[in-house]
């Protein structure tokens, strides 16, 4: 017979469509940690052929901070993260913020209330205080709960009329002590909690008639018919509250199964990844720079640092989950299928800046040249350089080996750009001999003869010059890009004197034999 009800239940499951939600609350940046959470909803949504919903969680009106709504959303778009639902895009659940639901949880406060599984306290701040410092270990729970001033141990009448006369009342959950709570989580197995830990929250507060948190989270996962709750670990504490919550609701045949993603950690291991560890050891801890409101102060983000969108993803993915092989390159469509929760990790995921700019080289390595082209584009114009896209995708091309972040393709590149003004002394004193003006005048005689300016053409006829000669290869070369580039740096000669063309390359070379010194004799 049970067997037959867990099957019955099973197949109830299988029908239902997958639904997960990412939930913020807009207190400020998104931390990255956030976003690898919604990720990691998005890779299952996907995965599942279900939805994947934002709902803002803004009850907590003290803690509104403006502007940062949006930048919830910048980040997705930007991430290319989509979702089903949401405040912007709309969605048959909504509203899908929770200030514009206030009369939806009313109704469930009223539920749990006419239900004897909460009660309303009138306790005020300065009695709290008392309570706590008169009780060692002071929590409003089932011991404590008969000395306060809540609907418990005042009379029917005498609730109502404190009520009637506008006191402040807060309504708190009556956690009944002794229970084993049970939380069933797809990463951490069965969590026990026993319920005597726990105190009676406060669901609801007369001040801004709003719910807090959890009833507000509860009452949503359900309406909202979410499967699957996907979130941090430092939620897991709240788990069996929540549980309780949808059992004195009657909801428990539709609780949503939980799965809480390990915490990121410092580099070093020891404890959470804070906006600190950023600072001290230069990496960004948000997705797009952040300018506080209130102080003004900014903070690095990965966008603006340079980093590509796919490879934050391949990066965010690996933290805290592995595929279980050697493959550490995925696209987000890689991620979707191979996405699972038995191999997500439970202990904490360290954050690794090397692996961050690693994956970013990748990227870079595998994005078309044309497209990272666009994107130094701007830098370009910064610097006062306006070069047909041909030429800089060609540059990009050659050099983008050499960078970890588009910001650091100008230092490989400018010299495709702007010609050396000054010269490298320590080049040089190496370099540039006596008998080099001459031989520079030669080349340039060579330059001119050639049938076209390829690189192969180029490097066939000026190594055939240098062999035929026995020149020295190293001080002809070396003073070769001394004159081109200004420094011992850049890639292959002749690539560099192909981009920069036949007529530039003769110009920067005479300018090079006419400004830097010939050696004494020493
Ligand atoms: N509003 C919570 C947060 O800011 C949501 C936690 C959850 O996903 O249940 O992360």
């Amino acid at each position: 017979m049970r067997g037959m009800q867990e099957n019955a239940n099973f197949s109830n499951q299988m029908q239902q469509k997958t639904r997960v939600r990412f939930a913020p609350s807009p207190t400020g940046p998104l931390h990255i940690g956030g976003v690898r959470t919604a990720l990691y909803n998005y890779l299952f949504a996907r995965q599942q052929g279900g939805d994947f919903i934002l709902r803002i969680e803004d009850t907590d009106s003290a803690r509104f901070v403006p502007g940062a709504e949006e930048y919830i959303e910048e980040t997705f778009d930007w991430l290319g993260l989509s979702f089903d639902e949401s405040p912007a895009g709309g969605g048959k659940y909504g509203p899908y913020k929770q200030s514009h639901r206030k009369e939806i949880y009313k109704e469930y406060v009223r539920v749990l209330l006419d239900q004897g599984a909460a009660y309303v306290a009138f306790d005020t701040p300065e009695e709290l205080e008392a309570s706590r410092a008169a009780i060692p270990n002071f929590q409003y729970d089932a011991s404590t709960r008969e000395m306060m001033r809540n609907s418990l141990t005042l009379t029917r009448e005498e609730t109502q009329s404190l009520m009637d006369e506008g006191a402040q009342y807060v309504v708190r959950i009556k956690i009944d002590p002794n229970k084993d709570i049970i939380v069933n989580d797809l990463i951490r197995g069965e969590v026990v909690t026993h319920s005597s830990v726990l105190d009676d929250k406060v669901i609801y507060k007369s001040t801004d008639e709003l719910p807090t948190y959890h009833l507000a989270n509860v009452v949503d996962d359900h309406l909202m018919e979410i499967t699957h709750v996907i979130r941090g670990e430092e939620w897991l504490p709240s788990a069996p509250l929540h549980v309780w919550l949808y059992q004195s609701l009657g909801w428990e045949e539709s609780m949503p199964q939980f799965a809480h993603l390990p915490l990121l950690l410092k580099p070093e291991g020891n404890g959470k990844l804070s906006k600190r560890d950023g600072d001290r050891l230069g990496f960004p801890v948000f997705p797009l720079e952040w300018r506080d409101p209130v102080t003004g102060d900014l903070s690095s983000g990965y966008r603006e640092s340079g980093y590509l969108p796919e490879a934050v993803i391949n990066f965010l993915a690996f933290l805290g989950w592995n595929p279980g092989t050697e493959q550490e390159i995925f696209s987000l469509d890689e991620l979707v299928g191979a996405f699972s929760f038995e191999r997500c990790s439970k202990s904490g995921a360290k954050f690794d800046v090397e692996k961050a700019k690693w994956y970013n080289h990748q990227y870079i390595l595998h994005t078309p040249d044309a497209v990272l082209a666009g994107l130094f584009t701007p830098l370009l114009q910064e610097k006062g350089v306006n070069a047909p896209p041909e030429k800089v995708t060609k540059v990009v091309g050659l050099v983008k080996e050499r960078v970890h972040f588009v910001s650091e393709l100008w230092d490989q590149s400018f010299f495709f750009f702007t010609a050396p003004t000054v010269y490298d002394e320590k080049t040089i004193r190496k370099r540039w001999k006596k008998e080099t003006p001459a031989q520079m005048k030669r080349l340039i005689q060579l330059i001119r003869e050639m049938d076209d300016f390829s690189a192969e053409t180029q490097e066939k006829t000026v190594m055939g010059w240098i062999q035929d000669n026995q020149l020295h290869t190293g001080n002809i070369m070396n003073a070769y890009r001394l004159a081109i580039v200004g420094e011992g740096k850049g890639p292959h000669m002749f690539h560099i004197t192909e981009v920069i063309g036949r007529e530039e390359t003769i110009a920067r070379l005479q300018r090079a034999t006419d400004l830097i010194p010939v050696p004494e004799d020493v």
